[in-house]
């Protein structure tokens, strides 16, 4: 078992709803534990997405998966959720990203472990500095030095 961080997001319909059914969701994937969930955050949309607004959050899971079969169970989640993809950056009814997986670097085709944009968004710093201060981005150190380059970013933390 390792940790890795999910990074969720949705701007269409209900979006706090959305998020919610999907930590639900998250604890039900296979050899998988939700073991820790931030606030949600409502950030503004960020280059065509919007709007309407986002909210985030940022989840902690415990999984035997693979890093590949937990993204297998992240998309499949997404489509249950409805989501469409008519264009990159969409609006969208939910968005599950893997931004940390343990501490490892995966680049293959399908995915890119840490996220490649993940340190240069507050609406996925904020969360995840809220379930640990001292995390980590593999090749980049210390989330939270990342912060200062984002902080002109709207991002308020809602519940
Ligand atoms: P997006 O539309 O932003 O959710 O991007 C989804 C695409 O990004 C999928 O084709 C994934 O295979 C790919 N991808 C690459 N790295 C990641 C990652 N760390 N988390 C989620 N999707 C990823």
């Amino acid at each position: 078992m390792l940790s890795a961080y999910i990074g969720l997001g949705s701007n269409l319909g209900d979006p706090a709803a959305q998020l919610c059914a999907a930590l639900a969701a998250l604890s039900r994937m296979p050899e998988t534990r939700l073991a820790a969930r931030s606030s949600l955050y409502r950030s503004a949309p960020v280059g065509d997405a919007g709007p309407p607004d986002f909210v985030n959050a940022v989840a902690r899971v415990e999984t035997g998966l693979a890093a590949e079969a937990l993204l297998d169970a992240l998309q499949g989640i997404e489509r249950a959720h409805g989501r469409e993809r008519p264009f990159p950056g969409a609006p969208r009814t939910l968005d599950l990203d893997l931004l940390l997986y343990g501490s490892q670097r995966i680049a293959t085709e399908r995915l890119s472990v840490p996220h490649p944009r993940m340190h240069e968004r507050a609406f996925v710093l904020l969360p995840l500095l809220e379930l640990d201060p001292d995390a980590q981005i593999p090749d980049l150190g210390a989330a939270r030095d990342c912060l200062c380059s984002v902080a002109g970013q709207n991002v308020e933390r809602m519940r």
